[in-house]
């Protein structure tokens, strides 16, 4: 079977890395370069943890951990385990991130319940914090020991490696214009340097997945929310909780955590490419609700003023990190869905599979997405999958 996949993002590479397994005729065709788009974009969080995760969100993520275990061993690539903590704002949060403890711990994920007074453990320092809230003021967190920080490009490029080693023939450079069908059965693709024959596409555009999707007549309820980050660069030395941390893969219990407030902002130590750098952290904003969402025209966006006039209060949440100063910034785009899941599996039209709708958690689900795309090739997902992801559940 010839199959081909748009877009190299870390969701088509990790396809293609996969489906370079198998006996078909694999080609990635990328209009840029490898993982250049919202996997670059992104924070480069591998989340095991979640709030109110349901038992089927925790068997995917350890699904996508577990190929990944194998990747970080086998391929040099550095992903530190510098946990989560997610910190409650009101009274009802910490009881939801309490219940989260217990339902993470009973599917083999390690997080606890903290009170507010042993908040400080994590590097929290809410007396630098310009939300002018009281110290303590946080109700509670939970914390993860089990996250990690990678550097999203570099894993995308090395899905690209092995996928070319496999024989996928991987093509940047290229745009997909179009995609002929033939009664409702995908036929080929055409491109900006000629057409490619194919049995099967695989939509695995990102944020222009709904666009392809449009070009065959399937509608599914994708939409993006912005995603604003910033990387500051703290003067002094920052805490030596953040001096601490390691470039391994190993627990590295003094790192301080991915933190990540009620009220969606977040800090994450280390540079804009997911490096271990001491005096560096990314602000961003967890904005995943498909209400808030609305299919946007995807041109390049400046930060809002309030956002980056914000970071450097937000990021002083993070011990150490007072008088920090942007040095970088940029803006992405998530492609969210009304449950929070992507939407993986094959479509009305014959042939036509699409694996986007990831929300904000391609980086840590890729490798499972990759593997249902296979399933999907294969003959389809099974009926669990298909009622969790699959594209006619909506
Ligand atoms: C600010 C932000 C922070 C995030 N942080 C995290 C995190 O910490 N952890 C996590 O798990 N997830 C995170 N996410 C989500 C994650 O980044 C995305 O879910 C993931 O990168 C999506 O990957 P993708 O391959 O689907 O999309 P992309 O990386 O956008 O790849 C799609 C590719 O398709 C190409 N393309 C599109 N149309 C065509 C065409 N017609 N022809 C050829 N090529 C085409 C594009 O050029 C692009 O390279 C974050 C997202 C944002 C925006």
């Amino acid at each position: 079977m010839k199959l081909v996949i748009v877009g190299g993002g870390i969701i088509g590479t990790a396809t293609a890395a996969r489906l370079g397994q198998t006996d078909h005729d694999v080609t990635l065709v990328e209009r840029d370069e490898i993982g250049t788009d919202t996997t670059a974009a992104s924070a480069g969080m591998l989340m095991r943890a979640a709030v109110e995760p349901t038992p089927f969100d925790v068997a995917l993520r350890n699904r996508a951990w577990a190929a990944y275990q194998r990747l970080f061993e086998e391929s040099g690539l550095e992903a530190e385990r510098i946990g989560t903590l997610y910190l409650a704002e009101t009274a009802a949060y910490a009881e939801r991130l309490e219940r989260s403890a217990a339902t993470l711990a009973d599917h083999g994920v390690d997080a606890t319940f903290r009170t507010p007074d042993e908040l400080a453990e994590y590097g929290i320092d809410t007396s630098n914090f310009d939300d002018s809230r009281d110290p303590g003021a946080f109700a509670g967190g939970l914390h993860t020991t089990a996250d990690r920080r990678c550097n999203p490009a570099a894993v995308a490029s090395w899905f690209a490696d092995c996928a070319r080693e496999a024989g996928v023939d991987v093509r940047t450079g290229v745009e997909v214009t179009a995609i002929r069908t033939r009664n409702g059965t995908v036929r080929a693709v055409e491109t900006d340097t000629g057409r490619i024959d194919a049995d099967t596409v695989i939509n695995a555009a990102g944020p222009w997945a709904p666009q392809l999707n449009n070009t065959v007549g399937v509608s599914l309820p994708l939409a993006h929310t912005v995603g604003p980050m910033a990387e500051l660069e703290c003067p002094a030395a920052a805490s030596q909780r953040a001096d601490s941390t390691q470039s391994n893969t190993n627990s590295n219990s003094n790192a301080t955590p991915f933190t990540i407030l009620e009220s969606k902002r977040y800090v994450r130590p280390g540079a804009a490419n997911g490096s271990k750098a001491p005096r560096r952290a990314v602000v961003g904003e967890f904005n995943t609700g498909y209400a808030e969402g609305s299919v946007l025209e995807l041109h390049k966006r400046d930060l809002s003023d309030s956002f980056r006039n914000g970071a450097p209060g937000t990021a002083s949440l993070v011990s150490g990190f007072d008088d920090a100063t942007i040095t970088e910034e940029w803006v992405g785009y998530r492609t969210v869905t009304p449950d929070g899941r992507p939407i993986v599996g094959e479509t009305d039209v014959s042939g036509f599979v699409v694996a986007c709708g990831l929300t904000g958690l391609g980086i840590t689900l890729a490798p499972a997405v990759a593997d249902l795309v296979a399933d999907a090739v294969a003959g389809g997902l099974d009926s669990e999958h298909r009622e969790q992801v699959g594209p006619d559940r909506f």
